[in-house]
């Protein structure tokens, strides 16, 4: 089931960004599974900020250098409330009988 329900994943602002400041290129979050990121010129950078899971902080919360940041999920929330996706992810499921 897609988790947006139709909402346009590219109207989401969410995605890590890279402090090359704090970063020192230790290779950690090159962990994230959806391939987010990619090694280039010794260091890494955002390539698939798409492929990012929309809440998901976990590269932010391994890199041990804080070097990763993201948007307040508070507009996030904004989103998700004005746009009923919340209650649009209740009603698919209940429609495809997972609950
Ligand atoms: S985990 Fe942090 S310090 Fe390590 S490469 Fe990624 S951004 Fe740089
Ligand atoms: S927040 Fe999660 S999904 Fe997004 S890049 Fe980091 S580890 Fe990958």
């Amino acid at each position: 089931m897609p988790w947006l329900i139709g909402y346009p994943r590219e109207r989401i602002d969410w995605h890590p960004r890279i402090n090359y400041e704090k970063c020192t290129a230790c290779g950690v979050c090159l962990s994230c599974g959806n391939k987010v990121f990619r090694w280039r010129d010794g260091r890494p950078e955002v390539a698939e900020p798409l492929r990012c899971v929309i809440g998901c902080t976990t590269c932010a919360n391994l890199c041990p250098e804080w070097a990763i940041s993201f948007p307040e999920i508070a507009e996030v929330r904004r989103i998700y409330k004005e746009n009923d996706i919340w209650s649009k992810i209740s009603r698919a499921m209940r429609e495809e009988g997972m609950v």
